[in-house]
């Protein structure tokens, strides 16, 4: 998990736009406002999603796998969908509030089965249960709870099994993560060993580039989780 760094929408569009309908949207339920959003006919919603994404460097905010906007392609994995920190169905208030929405990957909905399973992670298999705020990629300490190990699996840090339901919820742990993530570490591993004198300086422009967006506004796929992984691996 990478934090999110919420640093407002231009003009704060999506605020007057619920404004606007105040009298419309007071009697919906989350999920109905959340509708009205999706369905208008003006670019609220394409442009809402488009800022998320290059608030996020286009990156999950749970997994941190790869995420798009690919019209016409919306059985894609990688697609773009929003998510409601706070469930929508809990807290109608929130439902269209910018704070409140980060943009995730499709969970595995899109995936093929496994015999009749389709195992889910992310927004999808979170559904419209409540994690704790702490484990919200917008906590600047959220970085700081998860720890990955050489498998590519994922635990809470020490002090901080309270959030086990959370993670669980999360399922971050689902099979094709797990997998992804050990294949990024194992080139980690394989390239320091391969490395005699300049393995710290190695280190430290993985963790320089896993910081901060390239040059089309992307952060590397897993950054979290890299820059977790040298943490705790590779830093006395
Ligand atoms: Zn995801």
């Amino acid at each position: 998990m990478k934090h999110i760094h919420k640093e407002g929408l231009e003009g704060d569009y999506l605020a007057a736009w619920v404004d606007e309908r105040r009298v419309e949207l007071r009697p919906l339920s989350g999920k109905d406002r959340f509708l009205l959003l999706k369905n208008a006919r003006d670019r609220t919603w394409k442009r809402l999603q488009t800022d998320l994404l290059r608030e996020q460097g286009y990156l999950c905010a749970y997994c941190n796998q790869r995420i798009q906007n690919v019209p016409r392609q919306h059985d894609r994995d990688d697609y773009i969908s929003v998510e409601h920190l706070v469930p929508k169905e809990k807290r109608a208030d929130l439902s269209l509030d910018y704070r409140n929405l980060v943009a995730v990957c499709n969970g595995g909905e899109k995936r093929p089965k496994t015999g009749n399973e389709r195992e889910l992670y992310c927004g999808a298999a979170k559904k419209n249960e409540e994690i704790s705020p702490k484990l919200f990629p917008t906590n600047p300490g959220c970085e700081e709870l998860l720890a990955f190990n050489f498998t590519g699996r994922v635990a809470l840090r020490e002090g901080h099994e309270e959030l086990e339901n959370g993670l669980r919820l999360l399922n971050l742990n689902a099979e094709v993560l797990v997998k992804a993530r050990a294949a990024v570490f194992e080139t980690i591993i394989e390239e320091l060993d391969s490395l005699e004198d300049s393995q710290v300086e190695f280190l430290n422009a993985l963790e320089t580039e896993h910081k901060q967006k390239d040059d089309s506004g992307k952060y590397p796929e897993f950054a979290g989780a890299v820059l977790s992984f040298i943490q705790n691996h590779f830093h006395a």
